[in-house]
This record gives structure tokens, C-alpha cells and sequence, in this order.
């Protein structure tokens, strides 16, 4: 097909052509002693977009299903038990790796769209008085669902209840696209993927870990190999890894933290709302719903639209990959055929997302399903417009 593909799914992300570029590269020798100029300088650069000064930070070749098992087998005892939300199928397969990896999982199941219950999570850890809960697990943005749930009510909860159980995060979908405060909301293992905010190939899973995560790690006595922190940190004081690193995603993740400190964070996260803001106007416009309940719980992320009943999304992201080279998310395991997923995170920006407004409308058309032409894309606009003339109006 001639012309662009338009990759709109929430992650993989489209990689910024300096980014590709910067991996386009010879390989060198990760021995050699100018590489820990890299490895720190990665390693430092890291921490902004985690909300931390001074937490360890850590990289392994994997993705962001990895960062699971390196935060539940380095920081937990064996057979520890967790406390896992259950709001959408990444939570899901969160606490499904806790459980396959031996752990003892309690979960807290809320319907799919429904943020993190503090209050219930709260309760429960009051009652655990003897607190045999290890740690609490959650994703910060249900990228299933389009859902952001607050980590800061959930640090009260457990500060509440006087429980001193890690606070395990998933920030796959939030990391480096919206705003994550690691050091503020005492997160204990922050984790996410290289291929979503950071806008590069999957293949990377980035960690960090609060003071005493690191001390878990290296006192705890369950078995880990590949993802063991240990030999991991050790060399990573000296600049080095313990075994081979992915050498063109670290070139790569080096220029794309230039990246986004030449836009500066706030400037992204500020684009990530202004963006989301535009699609939940285009799926008002159409007289959809979102799958995400309550609206401070929009994800800037990532939208899931629900279609009528009698609809099949499959079809829509069917007909929008065939006929108009746009990918859509599909609904995953209990919401497939009911939602598709726009993402809106990392490298884009009002008019590339247009394309994808009006390419859903198209392949919604086309799948039967009455919206009216135009309609999402011209509320996107104004939406947008608006807040242009309200920066042109005050000289902000
Ligand atoms: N957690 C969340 C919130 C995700 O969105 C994803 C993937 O989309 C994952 C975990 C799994 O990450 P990966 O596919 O990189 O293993």
C-alpha cells in the first residue's frame, strides 16, 4: 500500500526517526572501559521519567512481562502472599505470573473499566493485622481498559493501615507518557518496556526500586537466574552488565532521553492530556462510550471505545487495517469484539491523530455502525483549536 502505515495501537509506539537513526549503528565492545559512559548515563538519565532523585534503576533485555517476575522474585520471599487488583487483563496476567511463579495470590476483582479500589484495598490491609500480606500489586494504567488508577491513594491506604507490604507497580502503559512519582508515592518496584512512552523497539524492561526493594533483593533467598538483581547491580555500579546488553536499544533509549528532555516532561505529559482530551471528544462526538467508567479515570494513554451492542470491534480494526493501513488495538480476552483500542501515546501529535479519528470513523462506517462522517475528527478539532486559541488568548 502506498503512503504511511498508521500505527495507533498502545504500544509498540512509532519510534522517532532520530531514535531509529541513533540504533542504526556498528556494535562495540560492552567490555571495553569507555562503555560505562553509556551505562550510566542511561542509568542516571532514567530517573526523571520514574519521579525518583536518586532510586536504582535498572535495564534487562526483556520486556515489560519480565519487569513481573524481576520485581516478584527478587523482592519477595518464596510463597509470599500478595495482594493483586484485578481491574483489566494486564492486572490479570500480573497477578497470574505471581501465582505461576508460586507465590500465594488474594485478589481484589472489580469490573473491567473500574480503577483501583483504594478504600477496599484499604480495608483489607487493615485486617491483615498479623500482616501476612508481602506486597500490593497493581498496574498504574489498565492499557486493556483505557484506565488510570491512583498509586498516591493507594500508598495512603497502606500508610493508613500501618502495613509494610511493597507496593509493586506495572507502569508499562504511564511511564514516560504521564506523570509517575515513584519517590512521593513510596512505589517500592516501578516497572515498564521500552515500546510504549519510550517510543522504541520492544526489548527492553526498565526497573526501579525503592531503598528497600534493594535491600529485599539482596538479602531475599528465592532462586533467580536471568532476571537476578544481584549480579545485575553489582556490575552496574561498575558500568557494566552481567551478561551481553541489547546494544542498539541502548543507543537508541540514550537519544530517546534526549528526546524528551528537549520537549521536557511536562511539555509531554501536557501533550499526552491535551491529545487524550481530543479522542474522548471524537467518541462523545460518535456517541460512544468509553470502556473507563468514572472520568478521572481516562487514561491519556490509551481510549478503549466500547461499540453497540450488536457490533463486532474485531471487524472495525479488521477493515481499518486492511482498507486503510491504521492499526487499532483490539478488545483483549473478556472485551474482544466489544472495544478497539486507540492508543495516543509517544511520538505523535494532533494531526497524526487525526488520521486515526477519522480512519475509526471510516472503519466504523464501513462495519455498520452508525456514527456520523466527520463528526469525531471535527470534535477533535475544535477540542484542540480551543485550547490553541486559550494559549493564543492569555500568551501562555
Ligand atoms: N503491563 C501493561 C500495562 C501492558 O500494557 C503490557 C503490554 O501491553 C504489559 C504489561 C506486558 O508488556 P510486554 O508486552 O512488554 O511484555
Amino acid at each position: 500500500m502506498a503512503g504511511r502505515h498508521h500505527l495507533f495501537v498502545p504500544g509498540p509506539t512509532n519510534v522517532p526517526h532520530r531514535v531509529l537513526s541513533a540504533m542504526h549503528r556498528p556494535m562495540e565492545d560492552h567490555r571495553s572501559s569507555a562503555f560505562p559512559e553509556l551505562t550510566r548515563g542511561l542509568l542516571d538519565g532514567l530517573r526523571p521519567i520514574f519521579g525518583t532523585a536518586d532510586a536504582r534503576t535498572v535495564i534487562f533485555p526483556a520486556t515489560g512481562t519480565g519487569g513481573w517476575e524481576v520485581a516478584l522474585t527478587n523482592c519477595l520471599e518464596p510463597g509470599a502472599r500478595v495482594l493483586a487488583v484485578r481491574n483489566g487483563q494486564f492486572s490479570h496476567l500480573f497477578a497470574d505470573a505471581a501465582d505461576r511463579l508460586g507465590f500465594v495470590v488474594e485478589t481484589i476483582d472489580v469490573e473491567w473499566g473500574e480503577a483501583v479500589p483504594a478504600d477496599r484495598l484499604a480495608s483489607r490491609l487493615a485486617d491483615d493485622r498479623e500482616h501476612t500480606i508481602a506486597a500490593v500489586l497493581i498496574v498504574h494504567n489498565e492499557t486493556a481498559t483505557g484506565v488510570r488508577s491512583d498509586v498516591g491513594a493507594v500508598r495512603s491506604a497502606l500508610d493508613d493501615a500501618g502495613h509494610p507490604a511493597l507496593l509493586l507497580v506495572d507502569g508499562v502503559s504511564s511511564i514516560g507518557s504521564m506523570p509517575f512519582e515513584l519517590d512521593a508515592w513510596r512505589v517500592d518496584v516501578a516497572i515498564t518496556g521500552s515500546q510504549k512512552g519510550l517510543m522504541l523497539p520492544a526489548g527492553l524492561c526498565i526497573a526501579c526500586l525503592s531503598d528497600r526493594a534493594e535491600r529485599a533483593a539482596l538479602a531475599g533467598t528465592g532462586a533467580r537466574a536471568y532476571f537476578d538483581l544481584r549480579p545485575m547491580m553489582a556490575q552496574n555500579d561498575d558500568g557494566y552488565f552481567p551478561y551481553t546488553p541489547p546494544l542498539s536499544l541502548l543507543f537508541g533509549l540514550r537519544e530517546v532521553l534526549d528526546v524528551l528532555a528537549e520537549e521536557t516532561l511536562p511539555a509531554v505529559y501536557a501533550r499526552h492530556v491535551r491529545l487524550a482530551r481530543g479522542v474522548r471528544a471524537a467518541v462523545r462526538a460518535w456517541g460512544l462510550e468509553l470502556c473507563a467508567r468514572a472520568p478521572e479515570a481516562y487514561s491519556d494513554t490509551v481510549s478503549a471505545v466500547v461499540v453497540p451492542a450488536g457490533a463486532d470491534a474485531r471487524e472495525v480494526i479488521d477493515v481499518a487495517f486492511r482498507r486503510y493501513d491504521l492499526s487499532l488495538g483490539g478488545g483483549l480476552a473478556r472485551l474482544a469484539g466489544r472495544v478497539y483500542r486507540i492508543g495516543h501515546l509517544g511520538d505523535l501529535n494532533e494531526l497524526m491523530l487525526l488520521a486515526a479519528i477519522g480512519g475509526s470513523e471510516m472503519a466504523m462506517l464501513d462495519a455498520g455502525i452508525r456514527v456520523d462522517p466527520g463528526s469525531g475528527v471535527a470534535a477533535a478539532q475544535a477540542e484542540w483549536r480551543r485550547r490553541a486559541d486559550a494559549v493564543g488568548a492569555t500568551g501562555a
